[in-house]
């Protein structure tokens, strides 16, 4: 089935580069100027990825950003964030919001379409496929099961959903309370700390098979699963 992107830019000619390129690979491609615009499009159909500029004209992207993670209709639509700040703190900011990945302007059209279809591929293959294999570690998702080569590794059901996560989100790093909206669900109510010490069962959980060091611990922001020390 065809990709329905919706572009979220207000200068026209930006945003009509991107709805061409975004055609030409074979996407269906929805127009928004601004928030408001944005809504009324999402309202009329749910797109499967949003491309969003950080400075609009009213309510800010990273705004509606945090807004869209909010909402049951759109949580989990996957943003791609456009820019013209590289500043790291603005990165903080944009995963605080919730926001897939960035591609920061002057930006080249193939760049674009790469993380548009990396983006499409990471969630389409949470949901479609449910296998991912990654630093030696593998979740056959039908079967709710972890390998490491052929050993199968117990893990409990939190812990499973915590190591999907973060196999399928690898190389970032997520806050406390952003693993809580996505491993636990924003609805429930549960402390900071319970993140903690699910991630200290789920690195004992891997430690006999040494794969404990893949969850990583990010001072002062949160944890990373990834394959580089
Ligand atoms: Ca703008």
């Amino acid at each position: 089935m065809q990709k329905r992107i919706l572009i979220v830019e207000d200068e026209t000619a930006i945003r009509e580069l991107i709805a061409m390129a975004v055609s030409r690979a074979g996407m269906l491609a929805d127009h928004a100027a601004d928030v408001r615009a944005a809504t009324a499009a999402i309202a009329e159909r749910v797109p499967d990825l949003i491309l969003l500029d950080w400075m609009l004209p009213g309510t800010s992207g990273i705004d509606y950003a945090r807004r869209l993670r909010r909402e049951e209709l759109t949580r989990d639509i996957p943003i791609i964030m456009l820019t013209a700040r590289g500043e790291e703190d603005d990165r903080v900011h944009g995963l605080d919001a919730g926001v897939d990945d960035y591609v920061v302007k002057p930006f080249s059209v193939r760049e674009l379409l790469a993380r548009i279809r990396s983006v499409l591929r990471r969630t389409l293959g949470e949901m479609e496929v449910g296998n991912v294999e990654l630093g030696g570690l593998r979740i056959d998702g039908a079967a709710h099961r972890v390998f490491s080569g052929d050993q199968a590794i117990a893990v409990g059901p939190t812990e499973y959903r915590l190591l999907y996560f973060f196999m399928t989100h690898p190389d970032r790093v997520y806050a406390r309370n952003q693993l809580l909206d996505q491993v636990w669900g924003g609805s429930v109510y549960v402390e900071e700390r319970t993140v903690d010490v699910h991630i200290r069962r789920l690195r004992k959980t891997l430690e006999p098979f040494a794969k404990d060091a893949l969850v990583q611990t990010v001072r002062g922001t949160g944890y990373r699963f990834s394959v580089l020390v």
